[in-house]
């Protein structure tokens, strides 16, 4: 053997400079007795459906790959959004939708638009394909900076804007007028992500391309109830489901899932009530957030409440939260709301339990 080609290579060598200084995205596992840090339902479907998704879950070939077409799921989500099934996309959860848009609509080194803070894995996408995510800051009380978001859509031409509404984590829903204003002003497209649209007052805005083609709903099951399933999916104009539905994996989504998520959407009204009762304990939670002194609590629109822990203690107050068996997220480290958690909205007792054990660390 050939000494000089005997060598061992630095496994590390092997990633992409990029991706090495990447930071997963990461979420504590440990067990714990109330988790309140992902924006899960603290609901599972109720047990007559569950039953139900089971058995056709259980009547699946295992032998066969799924329908690539998705097509009785696709029509499905169609009739559910009053859409035509030419333009619903599906994807391993909305996550990988982010991934394809990104991958089909932007060239490398092209420009990404983000008010900031929202979800993260927008940039985190686009940096591991070598796009760049520009952000412009949200205003103090979390509405879009109409004036400095239309400057930056001048300058930096990008061609993709995310705006996450109901935002995570600030949970501030925007305007319509604004969705449009920004999409009437930018050259590229405004991707709308609805993930926590059902518990907004108000509901979705609509089928926004049919007018705005430049405009993008993107939709997920997870937040309500179904994250196991992971499936998002977009509403859009077919010309451009039907070309990012070309980087779209074949198969990505599991028979598993196109079994049990169509049996679900059959019922889908079944889950209504459940997101009412979400709205009404967030309302509770947050009245009695704002109740506690040393906390700020911003209201919301989604599953979940930023709250802000004034006097340097978030640190110590998450940890003491960790002790009382209650996971929450906290964003240490972040330049603007590294004192701050998001909470998500549990059922009745375990927002009990959370009260209790943050009164008890403060
Ligand atoms: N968009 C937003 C705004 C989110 O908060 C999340 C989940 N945290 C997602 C998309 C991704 O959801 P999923 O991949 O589960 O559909």
């Amino acid at each position: 053997m050939n000494r000089n080609q005997d060598k061992l290579i630095d496994p590390l060598s092997l990633i992409r400079p990029k991706i090495r200084d990447l930071k997963a995205y990461s979420i504590d596992h440990t067990p714990s007795p109330v988790i309140l840090d992902a924006n899960e339902s603290p609901f599972t479907p109720p047990r007559k459906l569950l039953e139900r998704m089971l058995v056709v879950m259980a009547g699946t070939p295992m032998n066969r790959y799924p329908d690539m077409e998705v097509a009785a799921l696709r029509s499905a989500l169609a009739r559910k959004e009053g859409a035509a099934p030419e333009e619903v996309l599906l994807g391993n959860g909305s996550d990988e939708l982010i991934f394809c848009l990104i991958l089909a609509m932007m060239e490398p080194g092209e420009r990404m638009l983000v008010p900031t803070p929202t979800f993260v894995m927008y940039e985190t996408i686009a940096r591991s394909l070598d796009r760049e995510p520009v952000a412009t800051p949200l205003r103090d009380d979390w509405s879009l900076d109409m004036e400095s978001t239309l400057r930056m859509i001048k300058e930096k031409n990008p061609r993709l804007v995310f705006l996450a509404t109901p935002n995570n984590p600030t949970g501030r829903k925007y305007p319509i007028e604004d969705i449009e204003t920004i999409a009437g002003a930018t050259a590229g497209a405004v991707v709308v992500d609805e993930a926590y649209i059902d518990f907004s007052t108000d509901g979705p805005y609509g089928l926004l391309h049919r007018n705005r083609p430049n405009v993008i709903i993107m939709r997920t099951l997870s937040k309500m109830g179904l994250a196991a399933l992971r499936l998002g999916y977009l509403l859009a104009d077919r010309a451009i489901v039907k070309n990012v539905n070309k980087v779209r994996l074949p198969y990505n989504i599991n028979s598993m899932t196109q079994a049990a998520a169509g049996e679900a959407l059959l019922h889908w009204q079944e889950f209504v009530p459940l997101f009412a009762k979400v709205r009404e304990e967030r309302e509770k939670l947050f009245a009695e957030l704002n109740q506690i002194s040393g906390i700020h609590a911003w209201p919301s629109e989604a599953n979940f409440i930023l709250l802000r822990v004034d006097n340097g203690a978030a640190g110590r107050v998450f940890n003491s939260l960790l002790e009382h068996g209650v996971r929450v997220r906290w964003f240490s480290g972040h330049p603007r709301i590294g004192d701050c958690f998001r909470v998500t909205v549990g059922a009745a007792h375990e927002n009990s339990i959370f009260l209790a054990a943050l009164k008890d660390s403060l």
